[in-house]
């Protein structure tokens, strides 16, 4: 494409001629005329583009819950948006036709940033996530959008996997109030085998956006049976979540169904979700739920100091909250997130 080209930010020219993108740690080396492995940061004449800056592939309103964010903003609802392409190869994307499609794949939108908050205004949502594929990719949209964001006092979200540049997600982040994080698995194998991918770069963002930054985050494990769900691996992870984040970070346990190349693997049945939130819960993790099956039980937010039943949930909705002012209704006690 050749209209409406953005200038990228985080690249540079390395002695083969050849543009680096230093936005994410695949640090694709880009030659004139050709894309990186995210399919929306091209090098057109020696300078990198970001093709994917203002190209939302549509705009859904969904409840908060779907992202699934459980400790913020509960029970509101979300504008949501994402691009063509990923600088993920997850085999068992569940969005695939958008992740995998390079822009003129697929139908894309050619909006700006005070576009974006319009929608947003006109829709009444307290928020707007940048999910679907990885927003990472299209950073320089997430700035300009989140600043104008911020300035009306909407709240801005990334629903991310967490492969990011350390210097890049500094600026990507300052005006983001909420992160879904994805951690898929807690082996370097997976990672590399399943997402192309490491493990140690995802950790690393997860903790520096935990421990420096104001960004309220949340994880979610999408258990695929065989792959990443043994005990050993869930207790790894859980020991890891304890000694690294402490225990007040939601975990949030979803099923996988059988989606783009592991077609051949069945969906996660709900004991082993139900199981992996045992883990977690006995390992000391305050906030443990499991998605994308109707279980009413494993959605509930409970209080870490009187056991009651905070927050009741049904397939993305809110029945009752009985956290007022950030604290338990019941005891009084703070109830970590925003609420
Ligand atoms: S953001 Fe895209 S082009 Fe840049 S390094 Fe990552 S995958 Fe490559």
């Amino acid at each position: 494409m050749t209209e409406n080209l953005h200038i990228a930010k985080w690249w540079h020219k390395n002695e083969n001629h050849k543009i680096v993108c230093t936005l994410c740690p695949r640090y694709c080396e880009i030659s004139e005329g050709q894309k990186g492995f995210c399919y929306v940061r091209e090098n057109k004449d020696g300078i990198l583009y970001s093709v994917g800056y203002g190209r939302p592939t549509g705009f859904a309103v969904d409840p908060i819950e779907k992202k699934p964010l459980f400790h913020f903003l509960p029970g509101s609802k979300i504008l949501s948006f994402g691009t063509a392409g990923c600088n993920l190869g997850c085999k068992f994307c569940q969005n695939w036709h958008t992740s995998k499609a390079k822009i003129d794949e697929t139908y894309s939108l050619q909006v700006n940033a005070q576009d974006v908050i319009d929608i947003a205004i006109k829709h009444n949502v307290k928020s707007i996530a940048f999910t679907y594929n990885d927003p990472t990719i299209f950073g320089e949209f997430v700035i300009d959008v989140s600043k104008l964001a911020r300035k009306v006092g909407i709240k801005t979200v990334m629903v991310t996997a967490g492969y990011i540049d350390k210097e890049a997600r500094k600026e990507i982040y300052e005006n983001i109030d909420a992160a879904n994080v994805d951690l898929k698995a807690f082996t370097d194998e997976f990672y590399f085998k399943y997402t192309y991918s490491h493990l140690n770069e995802i950790l690393d963002t997860i903790i520096w956006l935990k421990n420096e930054t104001n960004v309220w985050v949340e994880l979610t494990t999408l258990l695929i049976p065989g792959l990443n769900d043994s005990q050993t691996e869930i207790e790894q992870m859980c020991d890891w979540i304890i000694e690294n984040l402490g225990d007040t970070t939601p975990h949030h346990f979803t099923a996988f169904h059988p989606a783009f190349k592991l077609n051949d693997i069945c969906r996660t049945p709900e004991k082993t979700l139900f199981k992996a939130r045992d883990i977690a819960i006995k390992k000391g993790i305050k906030y443990v739920y499991c998605g994308n099956i109707s279980d009413e039980e494993s959605s509930i937010t409970y209080c870490p100091g009187c056991g009651k039943s905070l927050i009741r949930r049904g397939w993305h909705s809110v029945y009752t909250n009985n956290i007022i002012e950030g604290k338990c209704k019941y005891c009084n006690i703070k109830i970590e997130g925003e609420f």
